[in-house]
């Protein structure tokens, strides 16, 4: 098929740079009409990697160089001193190439949350119409807020395939739910639907049994298109802009220098840690930084890699006195069982996220929002601060993990430049654990995993706890513990925040850079705060939004 090739040409329509989670959604968008020729860069490599593909792979490509980026953070303070563990899809899909699968929209209150902060257009109400344009239910069910536009059976346009587990959920799973209910917390059938509080099962991004992700639902029908062009293995060096105005990008791809022209816009969709690199990189950003780094600056936009967000998890690792996952994992013939299963059925432990059960719950029935998410992993390895997710190879005893994070954090780290070279790792700054209100949230959690381990029916399949352990108590202790075994959730957001202040965010309320014409970001990076769960679905909700809005601008 002809389709125009970057090397004859100078110039197209819209430049979008990054593959990921949005950029992939961006692109079918740009492209459905097929009069603007769409350009994107994708810095990784292809997706059509079996370990990309099927579930369980999620332990192989945690910390593979060959579709991750493996970022650092800086040594933190508050963990120890540590330097976290950043992965980062560095592949077609992007982190949605390389995460856990769970999807969840979070809750209400976030997105109103968004607009109160001035953002008009994102509340609730806004978003939830492209929620259900983006998701599709294989097994039907839904409810009367989840009438699925993208699983219409006549639409055209694509959608993630929403997978609902809970018929192949271990059954301890159920011993997990019940304890919760007996707490108070309320069982939920679909945390994605009409009551999105309370405990259940996760549904997950799979189809047919493998991975779904925007790659293959929305890019991979569109570059039959000719007015799409994908480049892999090109990394976008810098934007440029002439008389504050984003022009073009330069990239690197097989050794050669190549700048193209955007006639319309460059689009930003390189994800929460590189958008803000590149502004950086492009003069755009803290004057102070770039200046004592010899970066000339463009435009000074002092929010560019501040506000850095992200949830910070532990788990409560408990031997069971009944068989759990590690049973049928740990053994040869178990492991060969569940491949065989597998690759008879798509079913089976493979065709799962590791985390199966779940919640969003308030700790207390005051609050106005859920303030933790829980999980059930009905198996145990290592720690999560680890660079390794030994998933088919867990634990040789029964075993399994019950964890928390704060729904909304309120410590804020930031992302800088340490040089003008690109190829340089930008400093992360989580700064975790840096508010009380952060650290209250981690003794609520710690009390609710004691009280849900005391609370039958899971009390009674309880052998002990190992870690934390029973001799830890104090507030003190449990602290202290979490200092030493917390570990990022993976979910770093808002470091090219939107909001009406240009010298607060990024972005303004159409995702437009503030300051710089034809520039937007769209990917995680401007949500203005983190939602209450997992970031990949909102993350596809933003990049249908703002490639409505780009797409309404320019007509
Ligand atoms: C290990 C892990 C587990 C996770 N688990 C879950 C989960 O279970 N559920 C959930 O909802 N969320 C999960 N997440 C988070 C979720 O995947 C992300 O929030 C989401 O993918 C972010 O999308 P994005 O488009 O902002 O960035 P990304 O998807 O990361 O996309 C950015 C893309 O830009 C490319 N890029 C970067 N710089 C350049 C450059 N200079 N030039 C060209 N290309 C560039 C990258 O290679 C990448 O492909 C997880 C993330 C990780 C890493």
């Amino acid at each position: 098929m002809l389709k125009f090739n970057t090397s004859h040409v100078e110039a197209v329509d819209y430049i979008i740079v990054g593959g990921g989670t949005a950029g992939c959604v961006v692109a079918e968008r740009l492209s459905a009409s097929g009069r603007d020729r769409v350009l994107l860069l994708e810095a990784g490599g292809s997706d059509q990697r079996f370990w990309v593909r099927v579930p369980i792979g999620y332990g192989r490509t945690f910390n593979d160089p060959a579709v991750n980026w493996m970022y650092e953070a800086e040594p933190e303070a508050s963990l120890g001193g540590v330097r976290s563990y950043w992965p980062r899809g560095k592949v077609l899909g992007g982190s949605g190439s390389i995460n856990a699968m769970v999807y969840a929209r979070g809750q209400p209150r976030d997105y109103d949350d968004w607009r109160e902060l001035g953002n008009s257009g994102w509340g609730w109400s806004d978003v939830l119409p492209h929620f259900q344009a983006i998701e599709s239910r294989g097994d039907g069910v839904g409810d009367g807020e989840r009438t699925s536009g993208g699983a219409v059976a006549n639409s055209a346009r694509p959608a993630l395939r929403i997978t609902d587990v809970s018929a192949q959920a271990h059954p301890l799973v159920r011993a997990y739910i019940e304890a919760c209910g007996a707490l108070g917390y309320p069982f939920t059938p679909d945390f994605n639907g009409a009551q999105p509080e309370g405990v259940g099962i996760y549904q997950i991004t799979t189809r047919n049994g493998l991975r779904d992700s925007t790659a293959t639902a929305w890019l991979r029908p569109a570059l039959r298109r000719r007015n799409l062009q994908l480049l892999l293995d090109s990394q976008v060096l810098r934007i440029e802009c002439a008389a504050r105005r984003a022009t073009g990008v330069r990239y690197t791809r097989g050794g050669q220098m190549v700048s193209v022209r955007a006639n319309k816009a460059v689009v930003l969709c390189a994800g929460s840690v590189n958008s803000p690199q590149l502004l950086q990189l492009s003069g755009i950003g803290p004057a102070s930084l770039l200046q004592g780094l010899g970066i000339p600056v463009i435009h000074e936009l002092s929010a560019v890699g501040r506000n850095l967000q992200d949830h910070l998890g532990i788990s409560y690792f408990y031997r069971s006195r009944v068989p759990t996952l590690n049973n049928r994992l740990y053994p040869w013939w178990g492991k060969a069982a569940a491949g065989l299963q597998y690759a008879l059925t798509r079913r089976g432990p493979l065709s799962m996220s590791v985390n199966q059960g779940g919640g969003f719950i308030r700790s207390d029935p005051s609050l106005r929002a859920p303030d933790l998410q829980l999980y059930f992993n009905p198996a145990s390895y290592t720690s999560s601060r680890t660079r390794t997710r030994r998933l088919m190879n867990p634990d040789p005893f029964p075993g399994f993990l019950l964890s928390f994070n704060s729904c909304r954090p309120t410590s804020r780290g930031h992302i800088a430049v340490r040089s003008a070279d690109p190829q340089q790792q930008p400093a992360i700054f989580p700064n975790y654990l840096s508010t009380e209100q952060d650290l209250q949230d981690v003794y609520k959690g710690a009390r609710l995993m004691r009280a849900l381990a005391a609370t039958e029916p899971l009390a009674a399949l309880i052998d002990h706890e190992m870690q934390p352990g029973a001799a830890k108590t104090s507030e003190a202790e449990l602290l202290q513990d979490f200092r030493e075994r917390a570990g990022t959730v993976f979910h770093p957001v808002s470091t090219c925040m939107m909001g009406p202040a240009p010298d607060h965010a990024v972005v303004d309320a159409r995702l437009r850079v503030h300051g710089i014409a034809g520039l937007r970001v769209i990917d995680a990076s401007i949500f203005p705060t983190v939602t209450s769960g997992n970031t990949n679905g909102p993350t596809v909700m933003v990049a249908d939004k703002g490639a409505s809005m780009l797409l309404a601008d320019s007509e």
